[in-house]
């Protein structure tokens, strides 16, 4: 199996190009945003849970996010592998995941940061918002908030997983394609 994290900011691409490797890969694509939106959408308890949190640009709670991440995995258990995107977001998150892995005789095969600067992350968010409904894209205050918690909270999952030598960059400025082309010269190099 392949299992991938595509990590980075708020408005790194990762959903744009997570879309596209899972049609050239054959993998699942899991993106904990899409789930609870989904959530959101259907107005069940934990989506009623999740808004209160998205829409400040927080983070949902470990247990909550990690329980929806582990029931979604577990219901898909005959795939070529996994695209986590937006997942995990903290060390807990991460401890979690290797965890559900070990328990498949699984493991984070890689994961790949888009490295994007933030004043890019701020003018696609705020472009993005235009037309995704997306309440926590259409204000500013809110984005920066979110890339705030991603510096805190998020970018020492990075660090987590380059100590097992994991964890590679790619440059996340340029077109979607040649972002897609850096991205698949990383997964074609997992032996
Ligand atoms: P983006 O990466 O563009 O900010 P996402 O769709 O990945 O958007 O996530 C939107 C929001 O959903 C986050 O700001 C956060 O509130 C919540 N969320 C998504 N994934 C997680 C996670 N793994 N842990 C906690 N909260 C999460």
């Amino acid at each position: 199996m392949i299992n991938l994290i595509l990590f980075g900011p708020p408005g790194s691409g990762k959903g744009t190009q997570a879309a596209k490797l899972v049609e050239k890969y054959n993998l699942l694509h899991i993106s904990t945003g899409d789930l609870f939106r989904y959530e959101m959408g259907n107005n069940t308890p934990l989506g009623l849970e999740a808004k209160s949190y998205i829409n400040k640009g927080e983070l949902v709670p470990d247990s909550v996010t990690i329980g929806m991440l582990r029931n979604k995995v577990e219901a898909n258990p005959d795939v070529a592998g996994y695209i986590f995107d937006g997942f995990p977001r903290t060390i807990p998150q991460s401890e979690a995941l290797d965890k559900l892995m070990a328990e498949m005789d699984q493991k984070i095969s890689k994961l790949i940061m888009l490295d994007v600067e933030d004043v890019e992350i701020v003018t696609r968010l705020l472009e993005r918002g235009k037309t995704s409904g997306r309440k926590d894209d259409a204000d500013e205050g809110v984005i920066r908030n979110r890339i705030d918690v991603y510096k805190d909270n998020t970018f020492p999952v990075y660090d987590f997983y380059a100590q097992s030598g994991t964890s590679v960059k790619v440059d996340g400025m340029g077109s979607i394609e040649e972002i897609f082309d850096r991205l698949c010269a990383q997964i074609d190099a997992i032996k």
